[in-house]
């Protein structure tokens, strides 16, 4: 007895455009549609509101105000922010120092936007480290320390995961970075965290997490899609990757999207004020998901322990293959995924559960459920009701 009421539960992978967001936006598509290049009024126009959302992104992800601002570059996703963070230290540390091999250190379960970019630039001449996690899915902190050499551009350590959730260590990460640099008086490594899952956080705040760059996406906070941005604190250690104009202060040539910047800064100062409220809510419906799941059978485990973020809830349903039940429950109406959204189609075992050190069959059963804004008790409810069938003609 499926409803047909469809259930979304794939908001680590994209959420619904805010409708505040949407209307804070509309004006930038017609009236104010001037090129921010442009020197003449429309010009000016759309360039001050991006000055203005620059300098609120800056505060919200707090930006010191005894350093310059105008910290973040706008791009258009979070996959391009960290292409230019990794592909942008590794470049300027050859062209400044004249490293040959410049050294990427990272984490095995850093996004594949990360990864995919490190082995890249390995297949380039870089020197790539990864380094593992332990089986709660936290980055070992020692084994980054041993990692640093005098040739490290960069170690890109994200701070939440996407798959299971888990809050990274980063400001230890931080203090290692920092204290290296300072015994060898050097500029590099730049420490970059992948911040795509914990924009709406505060916790997510440079300056406490000590980085030198950070990367965001509106889309994951209720904004629009096409926009991410880069924070760098010294933008004389990156190189440009995408060059022609000198928009984004000469960082990422290209007509920068007016609109797209201006629902960006709105979903962000929204999620921010709204965070706290939304946390205790959401940790409480997965915590109402997970005991519902487990009276089905009492096997299923929440991956990853805390810290976690509040909305990803990662299951091992014992006896399933995760790439069969997610479309069985996309059958059922639900929509959930096996962890990155980010394969174009094809649903892949993570590499995050390897990286864990689960064994086969343990890799094989895993769920993920990202809740949102909403979310309702009677949506994970209806879900747990309709999982249960699914499971029961399944035997
Ligand atoms: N980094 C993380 C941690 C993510 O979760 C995602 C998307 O799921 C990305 C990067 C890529 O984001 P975008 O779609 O903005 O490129």
């Amino acid at each position: 007895m499926i409803s047909d009421k469809r259930l979304y539960f794939d908001y680590a992978a994209g959420t619904p455009l805010d409708t505040h967001v949407r209307e804070a936006m509309l004006p930038y598509m017609s009236e104010t549609f001037g090129n921010p290049n442009s020197l003449h009024q429309f010009g000016r126009e759309a360039a001050a509101a991006i000055d203005t959302a620059r300098a609120s992104i800056d505060n919200v992800l707090g930006i010191s105000s005894a350093e310059i601002l105008h910290r973040t570059i706008f791009v258009g996703s979070a996959t391009e922010a960290n292409n230019v963070a990794l592909r942008g230290a590794v470049r300027r540390m050859r062209e400044r120092h004249g490293v040959k091999h410049p050294r990427i250190i990272i984490s095995a379960i850093e996004h594949e936007s990360v990864i995919d970019t490190a082995h890249d630039l390995e297949q380039l001449g870089a020197e790539l480290i990864i380094t593992q996690v332990n089986g709660d899915g936290f980055v070992d902190v020692s084994a980054i320390e041993k990692a640093l050499t005098h040739n490290t551009a960069i170690v890109s350590v994200m701070h939440a995961n996407n798959v299971i959730g888990t809050i990274q260590p980063v400001s230890d990460v931080a203090k290692i970075v920092k204290e290296f640099r300072k015994k060898n008086d050097g500029e590099y490594p730049l420490l970059h965290t992948d911040a795509a899952q914990t924009g709406q956080y505060p916790s997510c705040n440079v300056e406490e997490l000590g980085v030198d760059m950070l990367t965001l996406s509106a889309h994951k906070m209720y904004g629009p899609k096409g926009i991410g941005l880069l924070y760098v604190r010294n933008r004389e250690l990156i190189t440009p990757l995408v060059t022609g104009g000198k928009q984004e202060f000469g960082m990422h040539a290209g007509t920068q999207n007016v609109p797209a910047i201006i629902g960006f800064e709105c979903a962000l100062t929204l999620a921010r004020q709204g965070y706290k409220k939304e946390s205790e809510v959401l940790h409480a419906l997965g915590l109402r998901l997970t005991a519902g799941l487990q009276e089905i059978n009492p096997g299923i485990i929440v991956n990853g322990k805390e810290p976690r973020v509040a909305g990803i809830w990662n299951m091992y349903i014992p006896n399933v293959r995760a790439v069969d039940f997610i479309v069985q429950l996309d059958m059922a109406g639900i929509a959930v995924s096996v962890g990155s959204a980010c394969k174009a189609h094809v649903a892949r075992i993570s590499h995050v559960f390897e990286a864990m050190g689960y064994a086969d069959e343990r890799r094989e059963g895993n769920v993920r459920f990202s809740l949102g804004r909403h979310t309702t008790e009677k949506e994970i409810d209806d879900a747990i009701s309709r999982i249960r069938s699914v499971l029961t003609a399944k035997k």
